[in-house]
C-alpha cells in the first residue's frame, strides 16, 4: 500500500518526558508516524497520529537533521543533569525507511561520540542489527529492546500483517546476543502463543519483559478496546487471550525456564536500571 513519506527539520530531537516513561529524561523518535501500522498500536490514538488526519501505518514523517546541532543539543541537555533515552517512544526507530534514510543510524552515530547515561532502543525490525558496531560503543548504558510478542506467525499476520515476521525477530535477538550485546524480548503486548514460546524465547535471549493492553496502553485496556481489538480475536477465535488474566499464562511458562531476576513485568521492563548498567 502506497505511504505518504515527508521530510521535516524539526527544531529539536530530544524531548523531555512526560506520563509513563518518567524513569527516562527524554524520549528520541527519528520518525513520525510508522510504516508497521500494527492494529493495537496505541500511538493510534495520541493526538501525533488523530491530528495528522492520515491512516496509522500510511504516513511517515523522515526527521532530517543535522549532526553538529543534535550533538549541541546532547552536550546541552547533558549539563542539565543525567540523560536517559527512550528511542523511541511513538514510532519505530528500526521501520523500513530507515535502510536508506539511515536517521537512526546518525543519531547513533552521533550519541557514541557523545554518550548519554542511558539509552533504551525499542524496536520490532532485526534491521537493529546493523547497527551493532555503533552499540558496541555505548553496550555499558545501553539496553536492546525487541518485541516479540509471540511464536505463532498467523497471530502476528492476523494483528500486525505490516510488522517484520518472528523468526527474523528471534535471529535478530540471536545475532545481538552473540555481539554480547545487552538485551530483552519485550512480549508486549501478550498475544496468543504456544507452549514452547518460553523455550524459544530462551534460545535467544536471557531477559524478558511482558506486558498487556490492560496494563500497557496506559488507559487500562480502554484505548485498546476502542480501537477494536477485540473483534480481531473474535474473528480468530482466540477470545480467552484477551483478557486481563492471560499474560499471567505466558508469565508463568517463563517463570520455568527464566530465572525471576530476568522477567520483568510492564513498566519496570522499559525503565533504566537503577544501576545504569544491566545485567
Ligand atoms: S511498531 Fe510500534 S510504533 Fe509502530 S505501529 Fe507498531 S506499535 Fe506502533
Amino acid at each position: 500500500m502506497k505511504k505518504t513519506i515527508e521530510h521535516k527539520t524539526p527544531k529539536q530531537l530530544l524531548t523531555p518526558t512526560r506520563g509513563y516513561l518518567k524513569g527516562y529524561s527524554h524520549t528520541l523518535n527519528p520518525y513520525m508516524g510508522c510504516a508497521f501500522g500494527c492494529s493495537y498500536c496505541y500511538v493510534r490514538r495520541l493526538p501525533v497520529a488523530l491530528f495528522k488526519g492520515q491512516e496509522w501505518g500510511l504516513w511517515i514523517d523522515v526527521k532530517t537533521f543535522e549532526k553538529d546541532r543534535f550533538r549541541h543539543e546532547l552536550i546541552r541537555a547533558k549539563k542539565k543533569g543525567a540523560v536517559t533515552i527512550f528511542m523511541s517512544s511513538s514510532t519505530d526507530p528500526y521501520q523500513p525507511l530507515e535502510h536508506r534514510e539511515r536517521i537512526t543510524r546518525s543519531l547513533l552515530e552521533v550519541m557514541a561520540e557523545e554518550p548519554p547515561d542511558f539509552l533504551f532502543v525499542q524496536t520490532r525490525s532485526p534491521l537493529v542489527v546493523r547497527d551493532a558496531d555503533l552499540f558496541q560503543k555505548l553496550k555499558d548504558r545501553l539496553l536492546i529492546s525487541v518485541t516479540v510478542e509471540t511464536d505463532r506467525e498467523e497471530i502476528r499476520k492476523a494483528l500486525t500483517p505490516w510488522a517484520p515476521p518472528i523468526p527474523t525477530r528471534l535471529k535478530a535477538l540471536a545475532q545481538l546476543k552473540e555481539a554480547g550485546l545487552p538485551t530483552q524480548a519485550a512480549v508486549s503486548p501478550v498475544l496468543p502463543s504456544s507452549e514452547r514460546f518460553a523455550d524459544v524465547l530462551k534460545a535467544v535471549v536471557s531477559r524478558v519483559t511482558v506486558d498487556d493492553y490492560f496494563m500497557g496502553d496506559g488507559s487500562g485496556g480502554r484505548r485498546t478496546e476502542s480501537l477494536g481489538i477485540k473483534k480481531i480475536y473474535e474473528q480468530i477465535g482466540e477470545t480467552d487471550w484477551y483478557d486481563p488474566s492471560a499474560y499471567q499464562t505466558v508469565l508463568d511458562r517463563l517463570r520455568a525456564v527464566f530465572p525471576a531476576s530476568q522477567i520483568y513485568v510492564s513498566l519496570e521492563g522499559f525503565l533504566p536500571p537503577a544501576s545504569g548498567t544491566v545485567d
